[in-house]
């Protein structure tokens, strides 16, 4: 059986985006700033593009910047924020010990410019706490970005409540929605967000596209200069089959969000349930404030790589943590900010779902991991260590 349990890395091109994507490519060639038919035909259809992921945001078209990807948008966002910080004194900004790389990156490069940032610790369950984000609040704060939704271990943070207090203070926010745009309701208004980072190819559209919604009244600069697209913010030729591709999955996703989260939650708790049963295992995250698709668990005693390779073999596509981390040593940031010493840390694995996945996948997923998790700890001097000071459960 194969089975691909990778969806917070990438997802599929749906049936939609690229039966979108292919004509687009071969008929739709105009560039949209061009003035004859071909030219009027593109920007038609890119005007169309705009309205829809607009409207799946309940947003209005003329805040919405088409982005090369997710983390274009969150650089974007983020020194944008900054600059406008900065020209009225203010160089505090708010963020959070698990955010995305795309997102803690670009802080750090502004704290090199000497900005400040206050990193929210995030507790055991994975979550910013309003009070604490409250406490942090100065006269100089000018930002305030946590992600929608987390990327290793599916927590949701509360956001409409984060977005509510920076309001109240007049204080920008900032959320990367890259994983909670097309899979849990997003509402730019209710949820009172300012800007807001999404990536066409985590909810099935083409890689190498992305967006980044800003309210209209604040004033974004230019990240890239160029030519007038994107309303001469954002130079560059705009790549329509891509930007097609992705309405066209955001709009199927947004058509079909409650059924698909109750289909892929259905799957993640049985997951769950059935992985819980694993001696020494925990589940990361929030019992209750989570992703339909996200289940991160680590198992004492094993490595999190080998547990991946044998995974692999047995036609698992999983992931440690994120994607941007395999490859190196360190323990994911994500998991060591939840407190979780560097060993257990290790042993992690994220299973990350998405409608296309079926019970039967999570059935074979649960015949599977039990088996490898304790072959693996056979073979682990980390677990006859453990063994020496606890009854062996699999005795
Ligand atoms: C994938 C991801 C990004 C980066 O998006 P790209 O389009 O791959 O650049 C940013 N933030 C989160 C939370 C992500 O999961």
């Amino acid at each position: 059986m194969f089975v691909y349990a990778d969806n917070a890395a990438t997802t599929a091109m749906s049936k939609a985006a690229a039966g979108t994507m292919l004509p687009a490519m071969q008929e739709l060639y105009g560039n949209p700033s061009s003035l004859h038919q071909k030219g009027r035909e593109a920007n038609m259809a890119l005007i169309g593009a705009r309205e829809t992921v607009a409207r799946c945001l309940n947003a209005s078209p003329k805040e919405i910047y088409f982005t090369g990807c997710g983390t274009e948008a969150d650089n974007w966002a983020i020194l944008e924020g900054a600059r406008m910080g900065a020209e009225a004194g203010k160089k505090h900004i708010i963020s959070d010990a698990i955010e995305h790389h795309a997102v803690l990156h670009t802080l750090a490069k502004l704290e090199k410019q000497g900005f400040d940032v206050t990193y929210l610790p995030v507790h055991e369950n994975g979550l910013v706490r309003l009070e604490e984000l409250a406490a942090a609040i100065r006269p100089d704060t000018c930002l305030v970005t946590v992600m929608f939704c987390n990327n290793e271990i599916g927590t949701l943070q509360p956001v409409r409540e984060i977005g509510a207090l920076c309001r109240e203070k007049g204080i920008l926010f900032h959320t990367d929605a890259v994983q909670a745009v097309g899979h849990v309701p997003v509402d730019v208004e209710a949820d009172n967000i300012d800007m807001l980072s999404l990536s066409g190819h985590k909810f099935h559209a083409p890689k190498g596209v992305g967006a980044l919604y800003c309210k209209k009244s604040i004033k974004l600069k230019n990240f890239i200069e160029g030519g007038a697209q994107e309303r001469g913010r954002r130079g560059g030729t705009e790549a329509i089959p891509s930007i097609l591709a992705m309405a066209a999955a955001l709009e199927e996703s947004c058509a079909h969000l409650q059924e698909n989260m109750e289909k892929v939650t259905a799957m993640r708790d049985r997951l769950i349930a059935g992985l819980s049963q694993i001696p020494y295992s925990r589940c990361n995250g929030d019992p209750d404030r989570k992703a339909p698709g996200i289940v991160s668990f680590c198992f004492e005693g094993i490595e999190g790589e080998s547990l991946l390779l044998r995974l692999d073999l047995a036609g698992i596509c999983a992931s440690s943590g994120s994607a941007c981390t395999s490859g190196s040593l360190d323990p994911s940031h994500v998991l060591l900010a939840l407190g979780m010493p560097h060993e257990v840390a290790h042993g992690s694995l994220r299973l990350s779902l998405c409608e296309y996945n079926t019970m039967e996948e999570v059935d074979y997923i649960l015949e599977q991991v039990p088996e490898v998790v304790r072959t693996l700890r056979q073979m682990s001097p980390v677990w006859m260590h453990m063994l020496e000071h606890m009854d062996d459960p699999y005795q």
